[in-house]
């Protein structure tokens, strides 16, 4: 059978097609180029190994995957394993006689999929290679995954992916399909440009993740915050942990553990045997937490990645989705959740003003940096903000902090104004800059020794908002910085007026802001509330005994098989897909080959263990 639809069910094990996927495939299968942008968790690996199945069948040879990344390989090799594909990588890891063991089965036409490194496939012995499969027409498809890489817009620049051009002026005639979830317009036009693919067909999916809850919580003590939110909503679930140095992950990492949580740290300080041994917890042990830099999360695939969280902002909306698009690659519901504060605002301006970078850089940094504290400052619905950014039109979703506890909101166009007059008459005077704790003071009217020392209750700015809460007031501050009309600058953080504040002064924009939360977890509460009488909540609680029990000794099957086999439980099988087993009991092999994710291959090597623990 080679028909796309026979596969997905004989091979994958899964019935339906996702949403664009279906269309790309038939697109790739062919012959025909594409560029495909989807959303982190998406489904992209199978609109080319899919493809690659099929063209193989068809005696099209083999198809060629490009990837950066070396983990990413590895599990996606194991997992094709277990689905009885014939695939292998070329990378670093493999020593001199093992490269050339994959390389005679290359040559020999045994492989469905080869995963290689750009660097790999640069090469003049893999050329050489491809060229003989070439002339024999056994070139199948070129997949390019990451394809962001090739733009120095993106974050992950690769100096190689610039190379890759060459395949399709070489290989004239062999499909290529690009593939990212990184979607904004600049990247777009270089991946199209550089990668020669300007007359691929272009398939932009929803960059919707439903199943993702966006939460974004004022930043107050945010270690307990967190700890609080992993208590209630994810006790004893992986999640990723994301911090900006590698000094707090250190520090975090080790306090969580404190607290009892299985919390590992990743930076890219560690070294690459710690590095590697967390990574591999991570992926195969049961509710681990990784607290991480950046350096982390590329190239995971780990579907069942219950929540990520970001104690500090990350650069912009493209790198928040990216990470945040972690969570729930499985469908089930996962969280979304950041805390945010005015250091996090200052901090990140900080960075922008201070690189080295050229002022067109400097100025797009700026403008996404601006999107980004839009969105941690709205009171209307997340999700309809992060679509609008990727272009989409939505409505509110329900499923984020906003949708499901509107905030309050309060007229701040006063207190605003107030706040930028305070720092105006620091100024006068002599040119001085002070913090916003000062200013608070000075308009709240505490007398302070700082405030005596400088005689500032003589200030006509003295005393006038003391009917603003000093938490009020620290948004207001935050609102102003992240707008751009205050600056805060030097080693202090000492605020000074921006460019655009004399029009809020004026009285001319009107500021509008959500009401400071205060510290007594109160909105844990009412969010703890809506998840039991939610039905998208965790789907075990519900379930009865005898579902439950089989669930749990389904797990620990898969615990067992995935440790003898050594390959992460999810390559095994998926969370969902044990669940589906649990309640629908099956008690025959078709009726357990009915299940989503149980395909042929696995049917064979599972099914009589799976009807005897069933049993
Ligand atoms: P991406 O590479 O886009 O981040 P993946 O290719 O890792 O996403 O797919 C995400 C998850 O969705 C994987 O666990 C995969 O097995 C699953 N998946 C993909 N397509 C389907 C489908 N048609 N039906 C069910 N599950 C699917
Ligand atoms: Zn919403």
């Amino acid at each position: 059978m080679t028909t796309p639809a026979a596969i997905l069910r004989e091979v994958f094990g899964y019935s339906e097609f996702r949403g664009t996927q279906r269309a790309i495939v038939d697109h790739i299968c062919a012959g025909g180029d594409a560029l495909v942008l989807m959303p982190t968790g998406g489904g992209k690996s199978l609109c080319y190994q899919l493809p690659a199945i099929v063209r193989q069948r068809r005696g099209q040879g083999v198809s060629v995957v490009v990837s950066p990344l070396i983990a990413l390989m590895h599990d996606q090799v194991s997992a094709l394993g277990e689905l009885g594909v014939a695939a292998a990588f070329l990378n670093s890891t493999l020593d001199a006689a093992a490269a050339r063991g994959i390389e005679r089965e290359l040559l020999a036409g045994d492989l469905t999929l080869l995963y290689a490194a750009p660097e790999r496939i640069l090469t003049p012995r893999f050329l050489t290679l491809l060229d003989t499969l070439y002339a024999r027409g056994q070139l199948a498809l070129f997949a390019i995954d990451e394809a962001h890489c090739v733009s120095q817009w993106g974050h992950d620049f690769r100096e190689d992916y610039l190379g890759l051009g060459v395949l399709h002026e070489r290989y004239a005639g062999v499909p290529r399909v690009a593939l990212t979830a990184t979607a904004d317009q600049h990247t777009r036009r270089d991946m199209l440009a550089r990668l020669q693919l300007e007359s691929a067909r272009l398939f932009v999916t929803s960059f919707d993740r439903p199943n993702i809850r966006y939460t974004i919580v004022e930043k107050l003590d945010p270690r307990r915050q967190l700890l609080r939110f992993i208590r209630s909503d994810h006790p004893g679930e992986a999640g990723i942990v994301y911090c900006q140095s590698r000094r707090k992950v250190e520090e975090t990492a080790a306090w969580l553990a404190e607290e009892g949580l299985t919390a590992l740290p990743y930076h890219a300080g560690l070294e690459a045997g710690v590095r590697r041994q967390h990574q591999d917890r991570f992926l195969r042990e049961e509710g681990v937490v990784m607290v991480a830099t950046i350096a982390f999360g590329m190239g995971i695939d780990k579907p069942d990645v219950r929540f990520v969280a970001h104690l500090d902002l990350p650069r912009n909306i493209e790198s928040y989705y990216q990470e945040t698009g972690r969570a729930g690659r499985d469908g089930a519901p996962a969280d979304a959740w950041m805390s945010y504060g005015l250091a996090d605002v200052v901090n990140q301006r900080r960075m922008i003003d201070e690189s080295e970078a050229g002022e067109e850089f400097k100025g797009l940094q700026r403008t996404k940096l601006a999107a980004l504290l839009a969105l941690a400052e709205a009171h209307a619905c997340r999700r309809v903000r992060l679509l609008d950014y990727f272009g989409e039109d939505s409505t509110a979703c329900g499923n984020c902090d906003n949708c499901l506890v509107p905030p309050a909101t309060w007229d701040a166009t006063q207190a605003a104004r107030q706040a930028l007059s305070g720092i105006y008459r620091f100024q006068q005077q002599r040119g001085q800059r002070f913090g916003a704790g000062h200013l608070i003071d000075v308009l709240r009217g505490k007398l302070t020794d700082k405030v005596t020392q400088y005689g500032h209750q003589q200030l006509s700015t003295f005393n006038v908002g003391a009917d603003v809460s000093e938490a009020q007031w620290r948004l207001v501050l935050r609102q102003l910085v992240a707008l751009g009309h205050i600056r805060a600058e030097g080693e202090f953080n000492t605020l000074g007026l921006g460019e655009s504040a004399r029009e809020v002064l004026r009285g001319e924009v009107p500021v509008r802001l959500r009401v400071a939360e205060v510290r007594t977890g109160r909105r844990g509460a009412s969010r703890a509330k809506t998840k039991t009488s939610d039905p998208s909540g965790h789907p075990d609680k519900a379930l009865d005994r005898a579902t439950n029990a089989r669930l749990a000794a389904l797990k620990e099957w898969r615990a067992a098989t995935a440790r003898g086999r050594n390959v992460p439980a999810y390559v095994v099988f998926h969370d969902a897909t044990l669940l589906e087993m649990a309640r629908a009991a099956p008690t025959t092999r078709a009726a357990l080959g009915a299940i989503t994710g149980v395909g042929v291959k696995k049917l064979e090597a599972y099914g009589e263990e799976l009807l005897q623990v069933l049993a």
